[in-house]
């Protein structure tokens, strides 16, 4: 398979290519250059797969050329093998209508875990093959950071640097990130917000100094690999709740727009899928654009489901530009646009392609906290903030009573223990598997919210690619 730029004139990569550089050189992001689809006959005989295998055959289009089936699949074997449930991402009934795809079974409790664990992987693979070595960069509010973290540490070839904002993440999420003391592991604290960290993760990466010696990496889900990985559960729920004979409709806690646009992904491989809610909280950019075509950024305003504060949603490019008649020049010019006025109106095409497929909600704090308490007291289910977020937009949808309406449950309740708390009465225990991450030394760099001091500790660190 080939890899396009959103932008048209980052030159076309293979499925190798495209995992190790991560963002485009033009500034796009890498799509396929078409979309993989199957018939009605080949999804209904997926069926029963066990998930990795289900992984390896919804993938192996996407990898062709890159990646043999069978090394394909021992991957996917490797990647999923750390997970605690046997279903890996299982579905639990919440009433007739109603499922939560539980997406919080692997090592750092959250969905970031189903794509980072083969990422990781894939990482090693490519470098195996292509010599030299990887230096991972990136910023975190939480989630990413510490399922980037468990994925490479202890790998050959590859390195990671995670900044994150200093006293603004949880307890849990920082030991998950601090505790890990592997060599190739770097945590940075800095003086800062998370759009501070974020900022020089980009300044880094648009350094020719930086980029001279060191080959830098993204994990976050500019990625094309992480989407590639998150179209398969999708299949995996509808294949349980009657597909590719009866429809599906899911509904997404949305930050970035990586999750729901392998909906959208699955959908155009032929899956039958009714419709796909974007839920967002009051950082509402995305509700706007998919209601009104306002596509414009305010500031954050921090909130209980903090993967969910967004500004811009880097992935959202890649559905305007698939809506938009795959026209790489007129998508940079709009992104171009967007970029020099935080704000941008879709186009009547990218309004109506979305409208085809799409429905949105902005949620609110009292409802996220009845939805959690909905879910306990009626259906003895512990549920998250970001996935109430999703529920309550799944509860509030319309979608006649028919259509099974799968909530993606993205993180483990025990990640927002005061949230839940709150919301439930009940404070959640953290997960056996996870260790006790109160016990463990903790090893993490402060660093003032300064690019020169960050630039300077890595480059001290990290090992030239080559
Ligand atoms: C990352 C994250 C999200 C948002 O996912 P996107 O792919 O960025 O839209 C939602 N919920 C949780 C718990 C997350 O960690």
């Amino acid at each position: 398979m080939e890899y396009v730029s959103t932008r048209g004139s980052a030159p076309a990569l293979d499925f190798e290519g495209a995992t190790l550089a991560g963002l485009a050189s033009d500034g796009g992001l890498y799509v396929p250059r078409e979309w993989p689809a199957f018939t009605a006959a080949e999804i209904a005989a997926m069926r029963g797969l066990p998930y990795p295998e289900l992984a390896a055959r919804v993938m192996a289009p996407f990898v062709a050329g890159s990646l043999a089936d069978e090394r394909l699949l021992e991957l996917t074997r490797s990647a999923y093998g750390r997970f605690a449930h046997e279903a890996v991402t299982p579905l639990a009934q919440l009433d007739e209508q109603h499922w939560l795809l539980e997406l919080f079974h692997g090592p750092t409790l959250a969905f970031k875990d189903v794509a980072l664990q083969l990422l990781g992987l894939l990482f090693e693979e490519f470098l195996a093959r292509a010599g030299g070595n990887l230096t991972i960069v990136g910023a975190t509010s939480g989630d990413t950071g510490s399922a980037a973290i468990d994925a490479v540490a202890g790998r050959e070839g590859v390195e990671v640097f995670m900044l994150h904002p200093h006293g603004k993440v949880s307890d849990v999420q920082r030991r998950q990130m601090t505790t890990v003391l592997a060599p190739n592991v770097h945590n940075i604290a800095i003086d800062g917000s998370f759009d501070d960290a974020q900022a020089m993760v980009k300044r880094m990466f648009g350094d020719g100094e930086m980029t001279g010696r060191f080959r830098l990496s993204a994990v976050n889900s500019i990625n094309w690999a992480r989407l590639m990985a998150q179209v398969v559960y999708y299949f995996a729920a509808a294949l349980q709740l009657g597909a590719p004979e009866r429809k599906v409709a899911f509904s997404v806690p949305t930050g970035n727009f990586g999750d729901i646009f392998a909906g959208y992904v699955a959908s155009r491989m032929g899956l039958p899928v009714e419709r796909l809610i974007v839920a967002t909280n009051v950082n509402d950019i995305l509700h706007r654009a998919l209601s009104a075509g306002d596509y414009s950024a305010g500031t954050v305003t921090p909130t209980a489901a903090p993967s969910m504060d967004i500004q811009v949603s880097s992935n959202f490019e890649r559905l305007l530009f698939d809506l938009g008649g795959r026209d790489g020049p007129a998508m940079a010019e709009q992104m171009r646009g967007f970029e020099a006025s935080r704000a941008m109106r879709l186009t009547n095409a990218q309004r109506e392609g979305a409208a085809a497929l799409f429905a949105s909600a902005r949620v609110e704090p009292d409802e996220m906290t009845a939805a959690m308490r909905w879910a306990h007291e009626a259906c003895g289910q512990t549920i998250d903030p970001h996935t109430a977020i999703g529920l309550h937009a799944a509860r509030s949808s319309g979608i006649p009573a028919e259509v099974p309406l799968v909530t993606l449950a993205t993180a483990h309740p025990a990640k927002f223990r005061d949230a839940v708390e709150r919301a439930t009465g009940q404070r959640p225990q953290l997960p056996a598997r996870v260790g006790d991450l109160f016990a463990h030394e903790e090893r993490y760099a402060e660093l003032p919210g300064e690019y020169e001091a960050v630039r300077a500790f890595i480059s001290e660190r990290a090992t030239p690619s080559a």
